[in-house]
């Protein structure tokens, strides 16, 4: 059996008097594609955040690569959370900053690697996500969905085992979701451990080895995207699909 990269165990996560995450329990296998669906205001943003500890969770435990992140010092956090790559809906580029220099900085700055190598790494990555020509160019020349690529690419740069999403796609103009999607797809198909919070069902259906439906605090279904899509169990997904599809 493989060991899971990620385990969650209970976890709860309250903001006043807001129970906001429940009880989850689930675990993701390395190479998995997680797809995590449902209703604004369900509990997404704070889920993902809980993987890496940004947010504290209220009870519960979540493991990664085998270690109890809540029981660990700021410090070992911190090293494995360089291991955990994030995307947000904005790119938060630092706009001082070449694309190239971009890429280059948590490499250097946080691993140590010296100049040549962390170039060369990112050329290799502007290449991944179809960029390279835009090396030396500035954040504020790019188009959205050339921003959310150069994001994916300087999240890699940090070789983490997982990459976390959070609707990444849900800025940009329709016309550029695709190249980002098909960028995500690709690194799929590599191999990469992905947790992916996603509007878009496509993505879901052709890339997510399981879809998690996340409503009310919970992981309400946790399926393969054919037997969520096709034959939804619970009442909330089925409404929450009637309304999107
Ligand atoms: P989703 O990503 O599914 O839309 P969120 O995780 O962003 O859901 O939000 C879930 C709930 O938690 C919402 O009611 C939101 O207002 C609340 N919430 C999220 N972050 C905070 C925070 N930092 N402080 C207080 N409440 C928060
Ligand atoms: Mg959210």
């Amino acid at each position: 059996m493989t060991k899971p990269i990620i385990e969650v165990k209970n976890l709860a996560k309250n903001f006043g008097k807001n129970e906001v995450l429940k009880d989850i329990t689930e675990q993701v296998d390395p190479g998995q594609v997680i797809v995590v669906i449902g209703p604004s205001g369900g509990g997404k943003s704070t889920f993902l955040r809980c993987l890496n500890l940004l947010e504290t969770p209220t009870s519960g435990e979540v493991d990664f690569d085998g270690e109890n992140l809540t029981t660990l010092d700021t410090k070992r956090v911190n090293e494995l959370r360089e291991e955990m790559g994030m995307v947000f809906q904005g790119f938060n580029l630092f706009p001082n900053m070449t694309v190239l220099e971009n890429i280059k900085l948590a490499p250097m700055k946080v691993k140590g690697i010296d100049d040549a190598a962390a170039t060369k790494r990112a050329h290799e990555l502007l290449k991944q996500v179809n960029l390279d020509d835009h090396a030396d160019a500035f954040p504020s020349s790019l188009s959205g969905g050339q921003a959310q690529r150069v994001a994916i690419a300087r999240a890699l740069a940090m070789d983490p085992k997982v990459m976390l999403f959070d609707e990444p796609t849900s800025a940009l103009d329709p016309e550029m979701v695709g190249e980002v999607l098909n960028v995500m797809q690709e690194l799929a198909n590599q191999g990469m451990t992905m947790v992916v919070v996603t509007h878009e069902m496509g993505f879901a259906k052709s890339v997510a080895d399981r879809v998690w439906f996340m409503a009310d605090g919970y992981i309400q279904e946790n399926n393969t995207p054919e037997a969520f899509f096709g034959n939804p169990q619970t009442e909330r997904a089925q409404d929450f699909l009637s309304k999107i599809l």
